[in-house]
């Protein structure tokens, strides 16, 4: 438990992401210490409660404090927490491994630890294949406007998000931006690896939603051209668009899926690079082997919690479940709709995009502050306020985020 509630160790030692540390270390501002999880809410310092109304920055699907997962890591802690994946195995990545391949209908698991890594992972393998087999020529990497796949920077290089980059742009190897689908048909494609895309729709850019058909457009020109086809779930995997892969919305398969945040349930970090035979078979023999891992490769703490998540979704019906609540959060959206403070509602399955109209730089950062004295936890991307609740919310839970989120916007934005 924290002796000074307000949080003064922070402000003196820590800095945090994505914040500016002078409003943070302000005397007048006093954190919030979240101390305790049960189900959607959050529990702070002061044993003030909280709905997760954005699933902890998109990771939380079943809940907090989940008894399967917590049960599943208690387990496998009690065996041993971590050990190498360089040159030694372990039963839960194999267990993983054979889930995720079922799922998701590719051959080959490469793990590694967030959803930056499961990028790079990709990047590097599509250029590496193509370095070593015979097309030395497929160099560049083409990824779309607004595109955000993580803050390393060779994944912050495919990144469109100028405020995201900072200096690190296209380190290291060559990216192509386009705006849409159509854009690809300007460019040579015997000079292209990959393209990457978050499928169905793009999470930091403010949840914008591609146009239906989009993906299944992109797969086709990427098999006419032989292009590698990389799609970024980090974000979209595990249920959230409301099919445990937001690819199979549109029956496309990949030549790599990227997860990470979901994969774990939200518990522990974790990633997974998936792909094909073709892409592994690349990688055999001549001394050859995929240059790449970390310390925390295939963590078994995290693969434990992995299975244990995959458990729930199979005994709790979970994508069942889920469909009256999308449809629940569509109506509920509609009050948003007709708001006068609101640009647009953007909805892809469980997650929510509602744009303000014509307000100040910081206005939705102001509006999710308001949020939390209506008991809602959550962080807009610029002045586009998200809701992406755990999938497990029951539908009071999900009526009373709506209901926080309009009031709130009310009181900053009287209409
Ligand atoms: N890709 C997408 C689509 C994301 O939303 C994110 C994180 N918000 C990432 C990649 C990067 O994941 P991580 O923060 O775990 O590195």
């Amino acid at each position: 438990m924290i002796s000074d509630n307000r949080c003064s160790l922070d402000k003196e030692l820590l800095w945090h992401p994505f914040t500016p540390m002078r409003e943070w270390c302000d005397p007048e501002h006093e954190p919030l210490a979240l101390v305790r999880g049960e189900g959607a809410w959050l529990f702070d310092q002061h044993g003030r409660k909280y709905l997760d109304g954005n699933s902890s920055i998109w990771t939380n699907i079943h809940g907090h404090a989940h008894p399967i997962i917590h049960g599943a890591i208690k387990d496998q802690l009690d065996r041993v927490a971590h050990t190498s994946f360089l040159g030694f195995t372990h039963e839960p990545a194999m267990l993983l491994g054979k889930e995720l391949a079922e799922l998701s209908g590719l051959d080959r698991v490469f793990y590694s630890d967030n959803g930056s890594t499961a990028i790079e992972c990709a990047a590097r393998m599509a250029l590496q294949y193509w370095e070593q087999n015979g097309h030395p020529e497929r160099t560049l990497m083409i990824a779309f406007d607004a595109a955000y796949h993580g803050d390393t920077l060779g994944a912050a290089s495919l990144g469109g998000i100028p405020l995201f980059k900072g200096a690190g742009n296209q380190f290291g190897y060559r990216v192509q931006r386009v705006a849409t689908v159509d854009d690809l048909q300007s460019l040579n494609p015997a000079e292209i690896a990959a393209v990457m895309v978050e499928p169905l729709i793009q999470g930091s850019a403010g949840m914008r939603v591609w146009p239906q058909g989009m993906l299944k457009t992109l797969e086709t020109w990427c098999r006419a051209n032989d292009v590698f086809l990389i799609l970024d779930e980090v974000m979209t995997g595990f249920g959230r668009t409301g099919t445990m892969f937001a690819c199979q919305r549109e029956e496309v398969k990949p030549d790599f899926l990227c997860l990470a945040k979901g994969l774990t349930a939200g518990y522990l970090p974790m990633a997974a690079t998936i792909t094909t035979q073709r892409v592994f078979d690349g990688f055999l023999g001549d001394g050859r082997a995929f240059y790449y891992g970390h310390s925390y490769t295939a963590s078994q703490l995290g693969c434990a919690a992995a299975l244990g998540s995959l458990k729930v979704f199979r005994e709790e019906n979970t994508l069942q479940n889920l469909q009256p609540k999308i449809a629940l959060l569509s109506e509920l959206l509609k009050a948003f709709q007709a708001m006068p403070q609101v640009k647009e509602v953007r909805q892809c399955g469980f997650i929510a995009g509602i744009e303000l109209l014509d307000q100040p730089p910081g206005t939705g950062a102001k509006v999710c502050m308001a949020a939390r004295k209506h008991q809602l936890l959550t962080r807009p991307v610029l002045n586009t306020l998200v809701l992406m609740p755990p999938l497990s919310v029951d539908k009071d839970e999900l009526g009373q985020m709506a209901d926080a989120l309009r009031k709130a916007v009310q009181e900053i934005c009287p209409a």
